[in-house]
């Protein structure tokens, strides 16, 4: 391996745990850190800014970045849109040295795991302090249908069972976010 090499940092955990939060709070904290931007299929929702966290893309131009091999990996999460990791970005940051930060599904760790040498992957799993407070979480969200949220919290229990695939595993508990970006923050430094 090459010594120069930063690390990519995968943020795994079910939707509604908050690893979106605390990867916003690590960019503030870290603004020399490599937060790549991945590319979905999904409706861009109110708030959200194309280019920063997603760029959000047709299903046509997906497919054609299959065939072009921009993905690290891709899935389709929750049965309701593809999302894929940059590639170059990726790579590029890694060779010069730096930290990379996305968060990604459960899918999206199992291939990266099986492409990227060990010492180049930390992944970090983050539940929400009980099921209870994911249920709510994930239902506040864009006041999702019923349906859907019983389908979140479906997928939720298959992560948190595989939790133990990740190095690292930790409870984003409900008022307590600067904890878990401390959590995390030194989780990824004790790994430098
Ligand atoms: P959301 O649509 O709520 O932003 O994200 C839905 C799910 O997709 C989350 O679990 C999130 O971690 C996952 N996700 C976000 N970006 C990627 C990616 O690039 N690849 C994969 N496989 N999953 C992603």
């Amino acid at each position: 391996m090459n010594d120069n090499k930063g690390k990519l940092v995968l943020i795994v955990g079910p939707s509604g745990s908050g690893k979106g939060t605390i990867i916003k709070h690590l960019r503030e904290k870290h603004p020399d850190w490599v937060y790549p931007v991945s590319y979905t299929t999904r409706a861009i929702r109110p708030g959200e800014e194309d280019g920063l966290v997603y760029h959000f893309i047709s299903e046509k131009e997906f497919k054609q970045g299959v065939d072009d091999g921009r993905f690290l990996e891709y899935a389709i999460v929750h049965e309701k849109g593809y999302y894929g990791t940059d590639r170059a970005e990726i790579m590029s940051a890694l060779e010069k040295g730096k930290m990379v930060v996305r968060e990604i599904d459960i899918q999206g760790f199992h291939s990266i795991r099986e492409v990227m040498p060990k010492d180049d992957l930390l992944t970090i799993f983050v539940e929400a302090g009980d099921l209870e407070e994911l249920e709510r979480r994930i239902a506040d969200r864009g006041k999702l249908p019923e349906e859907e949220v019983e389908r979140r919290m479906e997928s939720a229990r298959k992560e948190i069972a595989q939790a133990d695939e990740c190095d690292f595993r930790i409870k984003n508990e409900y008022g307590k976010i600067e904890e878990a970006v401390y959590e995390v923050d030194g989780i990824i430094l004790g790994g430098l």
